[in-house]
């Protein structure tokens, strides 16, 4: 008898073995989609290894196969696990992250009717049974199989859903809108004006194809020997408005319709699709970079803000697209909507694919199917733009992978697991693909230019800015001189103040940033110093003024703002700190001409809001823009002559060995937005610590120099790149329970690894949701045994956690955590 294991999604850390039924032997392959029963319920299953082995247990048959091909590569299943084991989790887990939900039907999934225009399309009877069933009411597939005894009710409702019939998924109140647009363009085989004339001279006859196909040149400014502007469908009948002349022009190969996933971003701004030729020292950068790819499989692009690496990322594009190869493009969250992602759209058009947060399952099993098997007149993506869980895509022919701000800590996922980091898991994914990686940034993470400079990865550094503009002058705005002197208004320095209005006078625009790690605004009781607190949280409450509440960030539990103090009952209660909300409204009051605009979590809650501010910013409707980190990323303004960062203070503050690391790279990258073109633009830092060496460096740009100071630091400490960390939390509702355990588990990890076994501590926030946490962290020096290490400590904690009532208790590993 064959089995089979099968890599489910439970986070059980084993593989299930099943075995082979007579009416599926030969057909069963690795990396393929099987349906499995547990315990009474429907799981699509990945098959990992075909053996002979009997198990001790008593095994089940595989109920089923979704494919007759696999589904998930060699590669792809080796790199899983990889992830796997360096990242402590289970198969299952990397799983799940993997594969949209719809790609994985369960059971317990819903089916829904996602067209019900049947017309035309042949259905089994199967198949007609389940749409009878649903037409009246939403089943999941658990009642759907119950309800019709079909044994193969996986097999056909992946059928229906592949005929586009039917839908399913968790959430079906969010149901499918596709997110293409279609577009029109001229047959390729029309390459000659003298073969345009016989085709307008076939249709004289016929007006209205005519008319239509004269309304495409014209929309597309169309001659030959230049690229046509692309023309949307719907514009273009909007000016002839006859499907059927258009359905005859398509059927007659003369015009194309093609689809194009669309960003909305940059719809209303001028993107050019022409790839620019390369400044010298661009071409220089360019040049060293293939040059480097010859021996090292990773290189870092050191270029500062507004250098240009678009352009060099464009070029090695090209060069991959034209060998065949295809290309991935990672980009942290923040920036998916960015300038550079509708520029990269703009010039490679429908080759490129988006894998992002705010698609839906739907649209992201379209882009799996597209890169497995490109559907019928499509072809298969060749880059695919995206955020980390992009890394999971099933790419078939990688040849380059570019990280481009490789520093963002967004790359790493902290909830749930696999905790991840995608730069570095996208470095193991080009070696299982024998592609290469890009880094690019203009302030390297300390790991990644620590391993740059000792030879590991190759190094290129492009010191120039595009066009030879000046970087911004930065000026610090000392806020403590200036209370003691009384001269502060309100949370803002004078000089900042006056170089507002100085931009004002001058029609340029400011940026205002906000860390958004930053003190929040909580209340405070005047007399008494009594601050309100969630219940379920270890942390104070956030005031939001629009609704006048108290708001816990970490659970979203809130309260009226209160009145009275219930410690004193004194009635001076007082809003502390300030957020981007109350700067926005301390700027309207110095400020009333002026079209102030919030740019951060609560201002893009809706699905375009962040590009409708982007584009009023664009076009000069706001003047003002206050935002957190998102007014970082990608945007390159012309008009932008100010950038003020207003709290300083909160980013050297704080308590993580990484605080001077991010302290450089956010006003670095902050202050890269100011003066991009023109004139020279004006940073100014409003501190109480001018003196802080970090703001030295940050002024003069002196990167090399604060990598120094800090990688000595880091060898000081014995902290990353000179050890590796481990990070074990443990959560449990009782706090003596977090206690007792989290000291067991740390004293038993010291017998076997010493002093390498810091803590446990309470962490910043001990409490969240009513559950507390201690932490445990692990630090290895070079040359210690990773493997051994985390075999240890799984070891020790499976063993611990069997013992008395400990087996409730959470306990999460994070490796290499941030
Ligand atoms: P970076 O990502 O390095 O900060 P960008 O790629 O955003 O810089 O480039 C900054 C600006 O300079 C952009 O507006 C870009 O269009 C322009 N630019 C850069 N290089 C070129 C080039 N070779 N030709 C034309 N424009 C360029
Ligand atoms: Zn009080
Ligand atoms: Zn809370």
């Amino acid at each position: 008898m064959k089995f089979a294991d099968i890599i489910l999604p439970i986070a059980s850390p084993k593989l299930y073995t099943y075995n082979i039924p007579e009416k599926l032997q030969g057909q069963i392959k690795p990396g393929q989609r099987v349906i499995v029963e547990v315990r009474k319920k429907l799981y699509t299953g990945i098959v990992e290894r075909i053996h002979q082995q009997k198990p001790e247990y008593p095994t089940k048959e595989i109920s089923d196969i979704i494919d007759k091909e696999p589904f998930i590569g060699e590669n792809q299943l080796k790199f899983w696990h990889w992830i796997a084991d360096y990242y402590m989790c289970t198969i299952g887990e990397v799983y799940m992250a993997a594969l949209p939900p719809s790609l994985r039907l369960e059971g317990e999934q819903t089916v829904y009717l996602h067209s019900t225009d049947l017309h035309g399309i042949l259905l089994t009877p199967d198949e007609q049974e389940v749409i009878d069933l649903i037409k009246k009411k939403n089943y999941t597939i658990d009642y759907l199989r119950k309800k019709t005894q079909n044994p193969k009710i996986l097999r056909t409702i992946k059928s229906l859903v592949e005929k586009g019939v039917v839908r399913t998924g968790q959430n079906v109140e969010n149901p499918y809108r596709p997110r293409t647009e279609k577009y029109v363009r001229l047959s390729p085989e029309i390459d000659s004006q003298e073969k345009l004339n016989k085709i307008f001279t076939s249709l004289s006859r016929a007006k209205k194809q005519s008319d239509l196909l004269l309304a495409y040149m014209s929309l597309a400014k169309f001659s030959f020997g230049r690229p046509a502007k692309e023309v949307k469908y719907k514009d273009l009948l909007e000016k002839v408005n006859s499907p059927s002349a258009l359905k005859a022009l398509t059927d007659k190969n003369i015009l194309e319709v093609y689809e194009k996933q669309i960003l909305r971003i940059g719809e209303n701004l001028e993107i050019s699709s022409e790839i620019n030729p390369l400044t010298p020292a661009q071409q220089q950068a360019y040049d060293q970079i293939s040059h480097l790819f010859q021996n090292k499989s990773v290189v870092l692009l050191h270029g500062i803000t507004g250098s240009g690496k678009t352009e060099i990322y464009i070029r090695l594009i090209q060069e991959q697209i034209e060998q065949g190869k295809q290309v991935l493009y990672l980009l942290p969250e923040i920036a998916i909507t960015s300038q550079i992602v509708a520029r990269l759209q703009a010039v490679f058009g429908d080759k490129v694919g988006f894998y992002h947060s705010k698609l839906n399952d739907l649209e992201r099993a379209e882009v799996w199917q597209r890169l497995n098997r490109p559907l019928a007149g499509h072809d298969s993506y060749k880059i695919i733009i995206g955020v980390r869980s992009a890394i999971f895509l099933p790419f078939r022919n990688l040849g380059l992978i570019i990280v481009d701000e490789e520093h963002e800590n967004t790359y790493k996922q902290f909830e749930p697991a696999p905790r991840y980091n995608a730069r570095d898991a996208a470095i193991m994914l080009a070696q299982l693909s024998d592609a290469r990686v890009l880094l690019g940034t203009a302030t390297p993470s300390v790991e990644t230019y620590y391993k740059a400079k000792t030879g590991k990865y190759g190094l290129v550094e492009l010191t120039e800015r595009f066009e030879k503009i000046e970087l911004p002058q930065i000026i610090l705005a000392d806020t403590k001189a200036a209370s003691q002197k009384k001269q502060m208004k309100g949370i803002f320095h004078p000089l900042l103040l006056d170089n507002i209005q100085q931009a004002l006078n001058a029609g340029k625009q400011v940026i205002m940033f906000r860390n958004r790690r930053g003190f929040a605004p909580y209340m405070e009781c005047q007399d008494c110093g009594w601050i309100p607190k969630c219940k379920h949280c270890d942390v104070s409450l956030t005031y939001h003024k629009e609704d006048n509440k108290l708001v816990c960030h970490y659970c979203g539990y809130s309260i009226d703002v209160p009145r009275q103090c219930p410690k004193c009952g004194s009635f001076k209660i007082q809003i502390r700190s300030f957020g981007t909300e109350r700067i926005e409204d301390d700027l309207k009051i110095f400020f009333p001409q002026a079209n102030i605009h919030r740019l951060d979590l609560d201002s893009t809650r809706g699905k375009h809001s962040h590009q409708r501010i982007i584009e009023q910013f664009q076009s000069g409707k706001i003047n003002i823009l206050v935002g957190t980190q998102m007014v970082t990323k990608g945007l390159d303004f012309h008009n932008v002559s100010l950038v003020g960062i207003l709290n300083a203070d909160s980013l050297i503050n704080f308590p993580d060995f990484r605080a001077m690391e991010r302290a450089f790279q956010l006003m670095v990258q902050v202050s890269g937005r100011a003066g991009r073109r023109g004139s020279r633009g004006r940073v100014i830092i409003q501190t109480s610590q001018p003196e802080h060496p970090v703001f030295h460096y940050v002024m003069e740009n002196d990167y090399q120099g604060i990598y120094q100071w800090i990688i000595n630091e880091r060898r000081d400490f014995n902290y990353p790149p000179f050890t590796r960390l481990i990070k074990i939390t443990v959560k449990y509702k009782e706090e003596a329970m977090v206690d007792t355990f989290s000291k067991l588990l740390a004293d038993t990890l010291r017998k076997y690894l010493k002093h390498r076994v810091l803590g446990p501590e309470y962490p910043p926030v001990k409490k969240i949701q009513n559950w507390y946490r201690k932490e445990i962290l692990i630090k290895l020096e070079q040359g210690v045994s990773l493997t051994k290490v985390k075999n240890i400590i799984r070891t020790e904690t499976d063993r611990i956690r069997r013992m008395e009532n400990f087996y409730k208790i959470r306990v999460i590993f994070d490796v290499d955590p941030m």
